[in-house]
C-alpha cells in the first residue's frame, strides 16, 4: 500500500494525510471501530501507534478525523475528533467490463477508480476469456474490492465505487436503468461523438466488451436495453484501454477532470 505522508489543505480544511476507509457500521457516535485487516496494516506495515492521527472514510461521504486509541490483534479503535461529509462532482459512471483474461481486470479497477467510474460491474459475454469459474467468485470479488479500496485511498476520493459480482450479459443488462448508456463495439456505425447529448446526463452506464469483442447477437440484446452502439474511430483498442479512453472523456465532457 502507498502510504501518503503529509498534511495538506484543500479548500481551507487542514486534513490529515493518512486516509483509510473502514465499514460504516464501524462508525458510532465517538468511536471509530477498526477491522482487524486494518489494524494490521496499521500496525505491522505502517508501524502506526495509539496517538497518531487518521482520516477515516465510510465509503459513503463520510469523513472522521480521528487519533488510534487502541490497536490489538483482536481489534482497534479510533476517537473522532471531527467529523463532516463530502461528496463527488464526478459523473456517476458504471463501467460493465466484459472480463479480460489474466489480472487484467485488476488494472481496469485500479485505474477506472482513478478516473471516477462510481461502479464496476464484471460481465461473463460470449467470448470471455477463460469461461467463467465456479467457487472462486466470493474470494475473487473480495479481492477486486481490496483493489478498489486502495486505488479510491491514493486517489483520494470521498466516495467508495462499488463492484457487484461477476455475471452473465444479459443479468447485467436488466440492472440497467441509466439515462445514457454506451456501448462500445468496434463494429456500430456511430461515432462516440454523435451519441453524447449536450447536457450532462444523470448518469452513465458504459459496456465495454473483452479481447474477443461482442457478439451481434449481444449487440442486439444491448440495444434491446436501451445502450447505443458507439465505436471510437479507426484504431481497435485493448478491452482496459477502451474503457480508460471513454471514462476520461465522459468526465472531461461532463464531470470533474481538470475542475476542482
Ligand atoms: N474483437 C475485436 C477484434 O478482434 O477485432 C476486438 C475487441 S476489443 C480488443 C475489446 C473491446 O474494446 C471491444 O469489445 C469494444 O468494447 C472495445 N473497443 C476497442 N476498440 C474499439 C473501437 N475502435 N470502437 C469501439 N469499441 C472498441
Amino acid at each position: 500500500m502507498m502510504l501518503i505522508g503529509a498534511v495538506c489543505t484543500i479548500g481551507g480544511r487542514s486534513r490529515v494525510a493518512r486516509r483509510f476507509f473502514v465499514p460504516p457500521a464501524g462508525v458510532g457516535d465517538e468511536f471509530v471501530n477498526l477491522p482487524t485487516e486494518l489494524v494490521h496494516h496499521l500496525r505491522s506495515v505502517l508501524r502506526l501507534a495509539v496517538g497518531v492521527e487518521v482520516l477515516l472514510l465510510d465509503g459513503c461521504g463520510g469523513h472522521y478525523q480521528c487519533h488510534l486509541t487502541d490497536l490489538t490483534p483482536q481489534g482497534g479503535r479510533a476517537v473522532i475528533d471531527n467529523r463532516w461529509t463530502e461528496t463527488e462532482t464526478a459523473l456517476p459512471v458504471r463501467l460493465l467490463q466484459g472480463v479480460p483474461k489474466g489480472d487484467r481486470f485488476d488494472l481496469i479497477l485500479q485505474k477506472g477508480t482513478e478516473l471516477g467510474i462510481s461502479a464496476f460491474t464484471p460481465v461473463w459475454s460470449q467470448r470471455s476469456i477463460p469461461a467463467p469459474a465456479t467457487g472462486r467468485d466470493e474470494k475473487r470479488l473480495q479481492r477486486w474490492q481490496r483493489i478498489i479500496a486502495e486505488a479510491a485511498r491514493q486517489s483520494r476520493r470521498p466516495l467508495l465505487p462499488s463492484c457487484a459480482a461477476p455475471q452473465p450479459l444479459a443479468s447485467a443488462l436488466a440492472t440497467t436503468g441509466e439515462e445514457l448508456r454506451l456501448m462500445l463495439w468496434e463494429e456500430g456505425s456511430q461515432p462516440l461523438a454523435t451519441a453524447l447529448p449536450q447536457n450532462r446526463p444523470r448518469d452513465v452506464a458504459l459496456l465495454v466488451g473483452p479481447e474477443g469483442g461482442f457478439s451481434a447477437d449481444e449487440a442486439t440484446a444491448a440495444v434491446a436495453a436501451g445502450f447505443q452502439p458507439v465505436h471510437l474511430g479507426p484504431r481497435i483498442l485493448r478491452s482496459e484501454t477502451a474503457g480508460f479512453a471513454v471514462s476520461a472523456i465522459l468526465q472531461y465532457v461532463y464531470g470533474d477532470f481538470g475542475v476542482r
